[in-house]
Formats: structure tokens, sequence, C-alpha cells
């Protein structure tokens, strides 16, 4: 797929073409040219060979998840990455994007990390993702609605910070595909810089931060880009970001067992995360090999011991373990 030319060609049309074409592409969701009938067949054909449409894909399935599919999306220079589409109740989807191929943060829990970076994504193709999903579900639109996007897929949005911005502002567009920017979650391993500037964006897009550990030491073990990031440092940023946005904020703690899932881990995690406005989000560990996960009892003692101690703590339900396809096993190769 490839919309480069498309306002370029455009522009020698009438102007009631731009809305017929925006209609076509991101209401109808057509995937090919010749399916938009009310459009000159010169042009259809024209626009077919400069602004095709055919998005290159592999679905995988797995019988035993029927909650989640995930995709291979192969780009113009065959660099691919991986999404995945999320059932929740009532024929409500949540839709995962990658925005690098690869990711170069390398975290020791996290098999996109361990896949090594490829390249930034242009929004294009990050939005290309969220087409894909959009067609498939195409059939049924009248029930079938995608409701959440999250930023979780392979990479660092906030080191790919003007094309992951772009790309939501496509997704927000009410000529595109209209998407309230309250249903979009970005995560970060704690990009400062990138805090900042989403702070000062006018869009009420949701901010996660990536913590796992509640001290550096530990943190930068799992995390090498905590040496340059520091707890206290992406605190006090996210504060800033409170003070600004007045939103809320998640913090994404994986449970690794004998690793930072104990008392003590709790009790210092309680001591950072006491804040109007925090959220702790605990999630169940997926297997990428080198860690092993938290009962689910210890994940309950866990989120007690915190909310003793005064801290708002959810629990993520995982999914997609079965096709790899749940957060940190997007590895964006063929296994
Ligand atoms: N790079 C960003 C966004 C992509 S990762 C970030 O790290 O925040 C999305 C989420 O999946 C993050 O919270 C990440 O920490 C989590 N994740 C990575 N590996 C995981 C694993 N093996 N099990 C569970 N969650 C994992
Ligand atoms: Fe990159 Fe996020 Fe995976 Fe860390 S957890 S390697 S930052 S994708």
């Amino acid at each position: 797929m490839n919309l480069s030319k498309l306002s370029e060609i455009l522009q020698a049309e009438p102007k009631f073409r731009f809305k017929q074409v925006y209609q076509a592409l991101y209401l109808d969701l057509i995937d090919d040219w010749q399916q938009a009938s009310v459009l000159p067949l010169a042009l259809r054909e024209r626009l077919n060979i400069e602004c095709p449409l055919t998005i290159q894909a592999e679905l995988q399935k797995d019988a035993s998840d029927k909650r989640s599919e995930k995709a291979m999306i192969y780009f113009t220079d065959k660099v691919a990455v991986e999404t995945v589409l999320i059932r929740q109740r009532d024929r409500r989807y949540t839709v995962c994007l990658s925005s690098q191929a690869g990711c170069p943060l390398g975290c020791a829990f996290c098999a996109t990390g361990a896949s090594g970076f490829t390249r930034n994504l242009s929004a294009e193709e990050i939005v290309e993702q969220f087409f894909f999903w959009a067609r498939r579900l195409r059939h049924n639109q009248d029930v079938e609605k995608i409701d959440n996007v999250v930023f979780m897929g392979m990479g660092e949005p906030f080191l790919n910070y003007d094309e992951f911005i772009k790309a939501v502002k496509i997704l927000h567009d009410p000529e595109r595909f209209n998407l309230g920017s309250r249903r979009m979650s970005v995560s970060t391993a704690g990009i400062t810089e990138g805090i900042k500037k989403l702070s000062s964006e006018k869009l009420q897009i949701n901010l996660a931060i990536s913590l796992h550990a509640p001290v550096d030491s530990l943190r930068e073990q799992l995390m090498p880009i905590g040496k340059k990031y520091p707890i206290a440092k992406v605190l006090k940023t996210v504060d800033e970001y409170i003070a600004k946005t007045g939103r809320r904020v998640m913090f994404e703690y994986i449970m690794m067992k004998n690793t930072n899932d104990d008392d003590d881990d709790a009790r210092a995690l309680a001591n950072l995360m006491r804040k109007p406005l925090y959220l702790v989000n605990l999630i169940p560990y997926n297997t990428t090999g080198r860690f092993q996960a938290s009962s689910p009892a210890r994940i309950n003692t866990f989120q007690e011991k915190l909310e003793s101690m005064g801290v708002a703590v959810t629990q993520r339900r995982s999914q997609g373990q079965g096709i790899g396809a749940a957060c940190g096993q997007l590895a964006g190769k063929k296994k």
C-alpha cells in the first residue's frame, strides 16, 4: 500500500473527488480502486498503479486462542512488523500497533528487544496496520468496531515521535478514521523528551510508562535505557505531564518471579506510586525465555500489598499467548 502520491493526483481533479476518495478509503475500506465505482475509470486505473492499496500480510491464527489474531505486515522494502487484533466484549476490538521494526532498547524480558532494531516506521506504515484490521472487520461494520488503539507493539514510539504522532492524527482525523484520542494509548520505556512533547499536544491520548522495577539498580538490569532515564527523572517528567494535562498515567509492571515480585518490591513500589492520578497496572509475564512468571496468587498478594499502602492498582488480563501475540512477544520474524 502506498498513498504518498494521492494528494498530488487529487490536486488535478475537481474538489468533490477528495470526499469521494476519502469515503472509499476510510469508510468503505476498499482494497482495490476498482471498487470505488463513483470514480471515473481512468482515475481508478491510475490510482491502482500509483497508489496501490494491497497490503502484503500474513495472518497467524491459533485455534487455542479465539480472542486474538496476529498478522505480519510486509512493507515495500520487505521489512515486516507484527500487529495484533484483540477481541474485547460485545464485538469490540483493540488493535495493537508497532511503531518501529524491532526496537533498539533491548529490554531483557522482551522478544522485540532481543530481535534488534531494523528501522523506524513511517506514519503511513503505522496506519497501514490499522487499515489491515479495519478491512478485515469491514463486512460486519455495523456490529464490529475497533474501539481502542494501543501503541504497544514492536518498538519505542517516542524514539519515532514525529511519525507516531502523525499516525495518531490520521487515526483521529474526523475525515479519516475519526477515532477519539481518548481511545488511544501509548506506552513508553520512559523517554522523557517524548513525555514532554506529548504533554503539549492538543490530544487526549492515554500515557503508559513501562516501569517494571521500583529501584534503578534492578530497572537498569531489566531495561538498559534506565541508565539514561533513571526512575526519579521519569517520575519528575510524569508529574509535570500530570500538572499540565490533568490526565492520569498508568505504570506498567511485569510480574516476574523472584525478580521484582516480593513484599520488599511492593513496599518500594508503593512509596513511588502513592500519588493522585498514578495507576499501577500489573502485567502477567509472557514467556520469552529468560524469566519466569509470578504465580497468580503472588500477583494478587502483591496487588493487596500495594492497595493497603494507598496505591491504585489494576491487573491486565493477558491475551494472545498462544500465537506469541501478547505484549513483548512480538519478534517480527517468521518462526
Ligand atoms: N516500547 C514501549 C512500547 C512497546 S512494549 C514500552 O516498552 O513501553 C508494550 C508493553 O509490553 C510494555 O509495557 C512492555 O514492557 C511490555 N512487555 C514487554 N515484554 C513483555 C513480556 N515478556 N511480558 C509481558 N509484557 C511485556
Ligand atoms: Fe523496546 Fe518496549 Fe520491548 Fe523494551 S519493552 S525492548 S522498549 S519494545
